[in-house]
C-alpha cells in the first residue's frame, strides 16, 4: 500500500498492553476541542501542533511487529482526522489488526452526526470504541482502559448486531 495520505499526530507508542486487549500500536493523533478539565494531554489540543506523519510510514512501523493484536487510535480526538484514519484503519483490518478508538464524543453523538460521511466510515471500521470525555470528579485507576467512570468500553461489533448487549 503506498498512501501518501497524512495524518497530524502528537506521538506514538509501538507497543503497549495499557491501551486496550492484547499488544497494541497506538497513536495519539493530534488536535481536540473537548478541553475536558484535567486532560492528561493537553499538547495535544492544537490542532496545528504535533507533526504529519504518513499512513504509508505508519503502517511500515506496525508491519515490523508481528506481535501485535490491534492498533489503538487516541488523542487529541482521531474523529477530527476521521478520512486519513478510515484508510489507516481499513490497512489495519487486512492485516487482521483489530481497531480501537477513544473519543471525547459520545457514541451517540456520532452515530447522530451521520452526515459526516468520514465519521460513519471511521465507525463502521472500530470494534472497540471508549467514548465521552474525560471527567476529572469521576477519575478512575481501578477500570481498564477509561480515565473517569462515565467513559464506556463499548464493542462495537455486539452493537452492531441487535440482539446483543453492547458493553464490554
Ligand atoms: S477528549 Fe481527551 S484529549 Fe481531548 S480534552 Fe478530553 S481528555 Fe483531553
Amino acid at each position: 500500500m503506498k498512501s501518501n495520505s497524512v495524518v497530524r499526530i502528537a506521538g506514538i507508542t509501538k507497543e503497549s498492553v495499557c491501551d486496550g486487549p492484547g499488544i497494541r500500536f497506538v497513536i495519539f493523533t493530534q488536535g481536540c476541542f473537548h478541553c475536558c478539565e484535567g486532560c492528561h494531554n493537553p499538547q495535544t489540543h492544537d490542532p496545528n501542533g504535533g507533526y504529519e506523519i504518513s499512513i504509508a510510514e505508519l503502517l511500515a512501523m506496525v508491519d515490523e511487529n508481528p506481535l501485535l493484536d490491534g492498533v489503538t487510535l487516541s488523542g487529541g480526538e482521531p474523529f477530527l482526522q476521521a478520512g486519513v484514519l478510515s484508510e489507516f484503519a481499513k490497512e489495519c483490518h487486512d492485516r487482521g489488526l483489530s481497531v480501537m478508538v477513544y473519543t471525547g464524543y459520545l457514541y451517540e453523538e456520532i452515530v447522530a452526526k451521520a452526515d459526516k460521511i468520514d465519521w460513519q466510515k471511521l465507525l463502521d471500521l472500530t470494534e472497540i470504541l471508549v467514548d465521552g470525555r474525560f471527567v476529572r470528579e469521576q477519575a478512575t485507576q481501578e477500570i481498564p482502559f477509561i480515565g473517569s467512570t462515565n467513559q464506556r468500553v463499548l464493542n462495537l461489533i455486539l452493537l452492531r448486531c441487535p440482539t446483543q448487549t453492547a458493553f464490554l
